[in-house]
């Protein structure tokens, strides 16, 4: 990074998202001096339509050190402003039958074991006893993540944004910016009259971190840097659910549907609904499909049985990537990027954050992340992330 060793290194941070956030969280109380510009509201994009499921349930090395730090954050966090971390167990399986999801997940939870995550294997019976909730009567092999929970992604990026404010950053909302990664300069403009783009006001940095979600390629695109990054769209819904049977539901992965359920305060939360193509991240449907909600519904009535009228539904994107691996560390020489997180973007956020600040401030915390293993115009396929396969 540039910037001189008497003087507090000058950083910007594109994007209000949990990401850039927490990034600049950690900038600001290692005592950089952070500036983030966030176009709408913070945590107003992918973070704010998250459904906030969280797990450190990973069987790669690196990944499994990011899930524990992040799960340890979260509780770290919890109690503060209205973020709550709320422990809830996390159960994901292949249905009876599906012998290649099954195959998948004999291999990965003695992985994840080897990382050091509390996962392991529960039969049918164990599952009943556990969480009678839910039917279980079709699943071939499943797995128990101890270490999850979930929680309002919204309420976490406003109190990492405050606590930001705290260490010292200035955050600006509702304004646009873009990136010089020659002079490393940030062209930046009130959202509303960006279309109109005159009026720019230049600050320049020792470094800038683009943190921007799906905008991520398009903002680095007008810089001239190509990067293979694709948003995809993804749909979740809230219904109404029982009070007391809600304290017996764990969060669900069923790998042979390809969805999603969580406990919700209001009843619960279930997703998927993923479009395999790439979207445009100006130009995209924000309700969710019929098509999404009907078939979201059958499946809640063959898990759980009775549940309330469905209260909400939504669409937001996820960024792939070619290797379904993040970018994360210095692009260009005091340009560094954090996005593409594969729909598993919130759960990691507190310390892919941390360790976006720990790569502005001269150390590779992840170096499997680095952003120049691709030369940017790869072609590659969207894939959903949370596949088990
Ligand atoms: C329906 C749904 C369910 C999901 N569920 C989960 C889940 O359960 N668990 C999980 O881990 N992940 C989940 N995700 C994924 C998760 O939402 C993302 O991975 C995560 O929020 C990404 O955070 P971010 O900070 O990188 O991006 P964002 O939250 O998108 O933040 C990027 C910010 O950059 C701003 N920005 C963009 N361009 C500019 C610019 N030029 N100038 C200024 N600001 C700019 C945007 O306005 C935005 O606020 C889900 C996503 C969806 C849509």
């Amino acid at each position: 990074m540039r910037g001189s060793d008497e003087t507090r290194p000058t950083v910007a941070v594109i994007g209000g998202g949990a990401v850039g956030v927490t990034a600049a969280y950690d900038l600001a109380r290692r005592d950089a001096e952070v500036v983030v510009y966030e176009k709408g509201e913070i945590g107003g994009a992918s973070t704010g339509r998250a459904a906030g499921v969280l797990y450190d349930a990973f069987a790669a090395p690196e990944d499994a050190r990011v899930g524990e730090r992040a799960i340890e954050r979260f509780r770290e966090f919890s109690g503060d402003g209205d973020f709550e971390f709320r422990e809830t167990p996390y159960v994901w399986f292949a249905r009876e039958g599906d012998e290649k999801r099954a195959e998948a997940l004999r291999e990965q939870v003695p992985q994840m074991r080897e990382q050091g995550r509390d996962v392991s294997f529960a039969d049918v019976a164990d599952l009943r006893d556990r969480f009678s909730a839910v039917d279980w009567s079709d699943v071939g092999v499943a797995a128990v993540a101890e270490n999850a929970g979930h929680t309002d992604p919204g309420s976490y990026a406003d109190l990492l944004a405050e606590k930001a404010r705290d260490a010292g950053a200035t955050v600006r909302t509702g304004v646009e910016a873009r990136v010089d990664a020659d002079d490393l300069a940030v062209d930046s403009v009130a959202a509303e009259s960006a279309a109109a783009d005159d009026g720019r006001e230049r600050e320049l940095f020792d470094a800038i971190l683009v943190a921007a979600g799906a905008h991520t390629k398009r903002l680095l695109a007008i810089a001239g840097i190509p990067v293979p990054l694709k948003p995809y769209r993804v749909q979740a819904l809230t219904a109404g659910y029982d009070e007391e049977r809600r304290a017996d539901l764990p969060m669900c992965y069923d790998a042979t549907g390809g969805y999603y359920l969580r406990p919700h305060p209001e009843g619960l939360l279930a997703g998927d609904g993923t479009e395999e193509v790439e979207s445009d991240p100006d130009d995209w449907k924000r309700d969710a499909d019929r098509e999404f909600r009907d078939i979201t519904r059958d499946r809640l009535a063959r898990r759980l049985g009775d549940f309330g009228a469905v209260r909400d539904s939504w669409a937001g994107l996820c960024v792939a990537t070619p290797d379904r691996d993040p970018l994360l560390g210095e692009l260009r020489d005091g340009l560094f990027v954090a996005a593409g997180w594969q729909g598993h973007g919130f759960m990691r956020a507190p310390a892919l954050g941390e360790a976006a600040a720990e790569s502005i401030l001269g150390e590779t915390p992840l170096p499997e992340f680095d952003p120049n293993r691709f030369e940017g115009d790869e072609e590659f396929d969207v894939v959903e992330g949370m596949t088990v396969e």
